[in-house]
């Protein structure tokens, strides 16, 4: 299965239900007392940011009351906010923050989605419910031409780019989930893993923000160093008239190179 856009993938990605518990869940989550009174999403949450990305960050799922509730992939709660603070200090991000889906927040450079679309109940979806969200993942990858780096946040994120990589014909076996860790392989971007940056990371100090954003900067300047690498069959000609068009969901124009704040 494959889209011609990102467009029409989200068009149809919205009002996917081919996982019944997860559709389930996602409607039925109770809303939390801070947000009394919202309207919560309670669809799958597609990914968002700069179509000329040469960054992709992967997460591995909605949360609750962030995307689940925004409509936004890492909008809205405290991973998000973590997030944002560290892409924003990497110049990334247009803002430190992440809130809402009209918060004003621009990505440069870098696009950011999860390998499940909708929320899964202890952040654990089923090995099924991976499977079945594997084509938007891949279609998403597939719609974003100028990718040299992909940072997965979290082991299962990771799992499901390694998944990925080995689909796209990549040798993964030295792949192996460790923060700070790059895999530069044959016929796919350059994979670095990440800790999440959840609460239970972030509040321990297993994931501190100085960590988080120097890994975001160090994937930024070796972004730059390589050669586009895309992951279309497509002539560089071709790939560059694509890219100078410019066109983005963020309305950044996603030309030229990524540049840090250093
Ligand atoms: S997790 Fe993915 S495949 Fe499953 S219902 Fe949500 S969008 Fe559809």
């Amino acid at each position: 299965m494959g889209w011609a856009s990102m467009e029409e993938l989200r068009a149809d990605l919205v009002s996917c239900r081919r996982c019944p518990r997860l559709a389930g869940f996602r409607e039925s989550v109770p809303v939390r007392a801070a947000f009394r009174g919202q309207d919560y999403w309670r669809k799958p949450v597609p990914g968002f940011g700069d179509l000329g990305a040469g960054i992709v960050v992967v997460g591995l799922a909605p949360a609750a009351h962030g995307g689940n509730r925004t409509g936004r992939v890492f909008t809205g709660d405290a991973s998000a906010a973590f997030l944002m603070k560290c892409m924003h200090a990497a110049g990334l991000a247009s803002k430190p923050e992440s809130l809402s889906k009209d918060d004003g927040l621009v990505l440069k450079g870098c696009y950011i989605t999860a390998a499940v679309k909708c929320v899964p109940p202890g952040d654990r979806p089923t090995r099924e419910e991976f499977q079945n969200c594997a084509p938007y993942l891949d279609s998403e990858l597939s719609l974003l031409p100028r990718v040299q780096s992909i940072v997965a946040l979290g082991h299962l994120a990771f799992e499901s780019i390694t998944k990925w990589a080995e689909r796209k014909g990549a040798d993964v076996k030295r792949m192996e989930f460790r923060h700070g860790g790059s895999y530069a392989l044959a016929n796919v971007p350059t994979v670095y893993a990440c800790y999440h940056p959840s609460p239970r990371n972030t509040n321990t100090g297993k994931l501190t923000a100085k960590m988080m954003t120097s890994l975001f900067r160090k994937v930024v300047e070796e972004s730059n160093r390589r050669e586009v690498r895309p992951l279309q069959a497509q002539s560089r000609a071709a790939r560059w008239r694509k890219a100078a068009k410019g066109r983005t969901s963020s309305g950044w124009s996603g030309q030229g190179r990524l540049r840090p704040h250093l």
